[in-house]
């Protein structure tokens, strides 16, 4: 059956999913959904045994209704190829009986390369299906990992440009160090003065800027997004619960039907939506458990049915998730008012107006699935420590979020679920932060001598993303103040004359 998109803002204005994916937001500032969930078309039963790229295909193929088997298979065979470390793409590893589905083999060691390996193509293709001449212009915010993994994707890429701006002094010198040095003519990446939410709002404004839209197109130029509000970014990351469900029951881990808890360390609610929609298609999964960090406003939400971004931005040990507007909620506010579009847009002015709405207790009722916690930066070390001492396995500081967060849950529910815990980014990314957690005796050695540390400790060979940037040299150098967005993007687009 045919899926078309609209915002959910305003629901008259439907598309396929190709136009969605070019077009990234929509006009009124919405998000783009698709009119209905798909229910899976096979069995859990008969996914197991599939590789990755074979489920990805189940899954995609029912949400990207306008491409052709043909192009949708090309997109993920080139998506998931020998970019990643591993042939199995995704590896499941258990540690204290819980299960981590490991995301970070991908180029830029997290797990926005599984979304981000295949956009650039989904893109590409959905600009020949609509016949687009112009050049599409990529426009990111970061808080960290999206940028590499985004430029990495996209680099190259003819009839592409990327642009990306990241909070100077919000990421971890790995994460700075891996986007400074993209290489590629057509990458463009930009530290502003302020945080993750400033950069995310910024570049916003400047999707909704009418007059800079005509400017563009007078150049041949129109943006798109490879946030996680892009619904090529979302789709392919659905496809990682059913991938863990079909490959748990394969194991015996699972039996037929039995639920499966997920754990998903959160900052804009990406990848917990689309665990949400795995479960909509039909994949057992029981409670859904979003851990934040000390950037806590989806916990306070989930416990109290209000969202509230009036207060400090804390910089954490887990950067990626420094976020005070979780943008992807919004698909799910849209969801639990019964898709009404006047009523997700008073809440979402709402918070763009005084920074906070409440939900009405039938909404709040809708979201029994979820359970939200969060850890604080010494919870967190705790469990990386605790984890290697007992195990041997290293966790990065997101994945350590969300294991703390797990046990915080298994203490207030006694629920013994079988649990997957999406592991999002390699320890390499953010190896200061983990080896401090293991030992203070590691706080002298440098960058790269705690790398060559956590290989030996952690007996996991220093992953090719790490190597290679250990030499590079710095070819983007360019600071600006939020208020200066526009003035830089048109100077890199030639548009300023
Ligand atoms: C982006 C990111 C997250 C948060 O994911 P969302 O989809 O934005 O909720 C968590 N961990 C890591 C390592 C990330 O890069």
């Amino acid at each position: 059956m045919e899926i078309l998109y609209s915002s959910t803002r305003n629901s008259e204005k439907k598309m396929t999913a190709s136009q969605a994916i070019l077009k990234g937001l929509a006009d009124d500032g919405g998000l783009f959904v698709p009119d209905h969930i798909p229910a899976l078309t096979c069995s859990m039963r008969e996914l197991t045994g599939r590789s990755y790229q074979e489920v990805a295909y189940e899954v995609m193929k029912l949400f990207l209704t306008d491409f052709t088997e043909e192009e949708l298979k090309n997109c993920i065979r080139r998506a998931y190829d020998s970019k990643f470390d591993t042939d199995v793409i995704a590896p499941i590893v258990e540690a204290e009986g819980t299960y981590y589905l490991e995301l970070f083999h991908g180029a830029t060691i997290a797990f926005k390369d599984m979304a981000l390996s295949i956009l650039p193509h989904l893109m590409i293709t959905s600009a020949k299906k609509n016949h687009v001449e112009n050049e599409i212009v990529i426009l990111t915010a970061t808080s960290g990992d999206t940028g590499k993994a985004a430029l990495a994707g996209f680099a190259g890429v003819e009839g592409t440009k990327i642009i990306v701006f990241y909070p100077k002094n919000g990421v971890s010198p790995i994460q700075e160090k891996q986007m400074v040095t993209q290489k590629g003519d057509n990458t463009f990446v930009v530290g502003i003065h302020g945080n993750f939410d400033d950069a995310q709002a910024g570049v916003k404004e400047l999707f909704n800027d009418r007059e800079l839209a005509k400017e563009l197109a007078a150049a041949g130029l129109q943006f798109s997004s490879a946030n996680s509000i892009n619904i090529g970014r979302l789709v392919p990351q659905v496809v990682y619960y059913v991938y863990a469900y079909a490959k748990l029951l394969e194991e015996d881990k699972l039996s037929d039907g039995e639920r499966m808890n997920v754990v998903v360390p959160t900052g804009n609610f990406g990848n917990i939506l689309a665990a949400f929609y795995a479960k909509q298609m039909g994949v057992p999964i029981g409670r859904l458990i979003c851990a934040s960090n000390e950037n806590k406003v989806l916990y306070d939400f989930f416990t109290t049915g209000r969202y509230d971004r009036n207060r400090e931005f804390v910089l954490t040990s887990s950067p990626s998730m420094d976020i005070l507007i979780s943008s992807n909620l919004e698909r799910l506010i849209y969801r639990i008012a019964g898709e009404d579009v006047s009523k997700n847009a008073e809440l979402m002015n709402s918070l763009a107006r005084t920074g906070s709405y409440e939900i009405t207790e039938q909404m709040r009722e809708q979201l029994a699935d979820f359970y939200g916690n969060y850890a604080g930066e010494e919870e967190t070390a705790a469990r990386i420590r605790a984890v290697y001492e007992n195990t041997g396995y290293i966790l990065d500081t997101h994945t350590a979020v969300a294991s703390a967060v797990y046990q915080k849950y298994v203490a207030d529910t006694k629920d013994k679920t079988v649990t997957v815990i999406a592991s999002t980014a390699s320890p390499f990314k953010f190896t200061r932060n983990v080896m401090n957690a293991i030992d203070s005796k590691y706080d002298t050695m440098s960058d790269f001598e705690l790398a060559d540390e956590l290989s030996r400790i952690g007996n996991v060979e220093v992953p090719n993303a790490i190597t290679e940037i250990r030499t590079a040299p710095v070819v983007h150098d360019n600071v600006c103040d939020k208020t200066e967005m526009k003035a830089v993007i048109k100077h890199f687009l030639g548009v300023d004359a």
